[in-house]
């Protein structure tokens, strides 16, 4: 449990003055090249699937610019719903993308008032940790709106906090004791709440936040839209569903198949820079029957195929900008086996169903370990051998060990004899990236006038 860790007298206030819109509201004169190609790249970004949600502008501007291209199956599911206003239950793991699946929505539906300085929207997380880390996937995707949000966890000094949320905040991200303890101090007003998102909810009852949970639901508006996310859906998250939440529609996103024990899973530590070089030693090493290569994004994918076209034949790519009528003409070369590489996203993945592929690559670690267990799951099929390789970059040491849980199993090391995949200076992978933000005051970006 959170101990606080200074007293403080607050006197209650009222604010003053309006608070200060983020964006600079005056647009400048743009050229009309450049408006042309940001129109073109809107109308784009409409058409996409996380267009098609009715998204703002501003949120489909953010997630382009996070290279989100595709919605992952929690958030194809829970964002159209979420939208609506109705109360969810998603279960879902971490690395399935579930923070964004609640957080599109938040900013999609709450609004800057220049009026308010009260939070229209609470997140309760049962980490510090994972607070900063809701806090930053927040604040990435709200970049072109006027929203602000604020991590409220203990262990730090509640000044800054204090003044932070006096500045008018619209989300708070925050552990459940840490949140209680501004509740009493009266330096955190829930009154204005729309959305209450109790994420990781089988693990904040864990840890024993049972009864600040309950306290803090009982104080937050009836009218509010309650949203849970949780990996398991043990007794006690029902209970708590059951009394604070209006007929939740429960939206199982746990994806039931695992990586097969048949598939033997390796991994190799590289640098970004270093991946095209180790792909051209691995295939040279491993000489396979068919291989797919998994790139994160569409961009991505053009880069690789277009360079290992020049090293080897065979090779074509594949991901979800190509005409249909071109995909269906890559599809059927790969499975007649005339193609012996395929590059691919992973929207495309998840359909290809080719009983020849010897070899996987991730050539990028997957985004979601889900789509791990997918793309791995396209080798080994119908009896045959399969063989996963995923280039880790050492930063990407916390997105291999969530692979690793999600499949419980650890990929094997490999490496290419005489080769490394590291630049001189670094060492090993699983460098902890720590939560530097911790040691940074809140951001403070509105002020009233005092
Ligand atoms: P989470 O499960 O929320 O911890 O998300 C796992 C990772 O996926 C985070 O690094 C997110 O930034 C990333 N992510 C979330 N949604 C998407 C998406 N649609 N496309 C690509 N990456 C995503």
């Amino acid at each position: 449990m959170e101990k606080t860790e200074e007293t403080l007298s607050v006197p209650e206030e009222t604010p003053e003055t309006e608070r200060k819109s983020k964006a600079p509201k005056a647009p400048k004169a743009e050229k009309p090249a450049k408006n042309a190609r940001k129109d073109e790249r809107l109308r784009q970004l409409q058409n996409s699937e996380f267009g098609q949600m009715g998204l703002s502008r501003e949120i489909l501007l953010a997630l382009d610019d996070a290279q989100y291209e595709t919605p992952s199956q929690i958030q194809k599911v829970f964002i159209p719903k979420a939208l609506t206003g109705e109360d969810l239950m998603g279960q879902a793991q971490t690395g399935t993308g579930k923070t964004a699946a609640f957080a599109i929505p938040i900013l999609q539906l709450i609004k800057f008032d220049e009026n308010s300085y009260d939070p229209q929207a609470l997140i309760l997380v049962p980490t510090r940790e994972l607070a900063v880390q809701v806090k930053d996937e927040i604040e990435k995707l709200a970049k072109y709106t006027d929203l602000t949000c604020l991590a409220l966890y203990g262990g730090k000094l509640l000044s800054p906090q204090v003044q932070a949320l006096r500045a008018g905040v619209d989300v708070v991200i925050g552990t459940p004791g840490r949140i209680m303890d501004h509740i009493s101090r009266r330096t955190l007003n829930l009154r204005n709440l729309k959305i209450v998102v109790l994420d990781e909810a089988d693990r904040m009852l864990d840890i024993g936040f049972r009864p600040d949970i309950e306290k803090i639901l009982r104080q937050v508006p009836q009218s509010r839209q309650t949203l849970l996310l949780s990996a398991t859906i043990p007794p006690p998250v029902e209970s708590i569903a059951r009394k604070y939440m209006r007929e939740p529609e429960i939206l199982d996103c746990s994806l039931k198949e695992i990586a097969s024990e048949t598939i033997e899973q390796f991994y190799f530590t590289v640098a970004p820079e270093m991946k095209f070089e180790l792909l051209l030693q691995l295939l040279k090493r491993e000489n396979p029957h068919q291989a797919i290569i998994f790139c994160r994004t569409k961009r991505g994918v053009e880069k690789v195929a277009d360079r290992l076209s020049r090293e080897m034949q065979s090779v074509e790519a594949i991901h979800g900008d190509l005409q249909q009528r071109r995909r269906d003409r890559v599809m059927a070369s790969f499975r007649a086996g005339k193609t012996r590489y395929l590059v691919a996203t992973d929207v495309i993945g998840r359909g290809i169903d080719v009983s020849g592929i010897s070899h996987i690559i991730n050539y990028d670690i997957p985004a979601f370990c889900d789509d791990y267990v997918h793309r791995v799951g396209r080798t080994g099929r119908m009896g045959h051998e399969g063989v996963a390789f995923t280039f880790v970059a050492p930063e990407e040491g916390n997105e291999l060990t969530r692979i690793e849980m999600r499949i419980d199993k650890l990929l094997k090391r490999d490496e290419i004899e005489g080769f490394s995949g590291l630049p001189k200076m670094r060492t090993a992978i699983n460098e902890e990236t720590s939560a530097n933000e911790e040691t940074k005051a809140p951001p403070v970006r509105r002020r009233r006038r005092l």
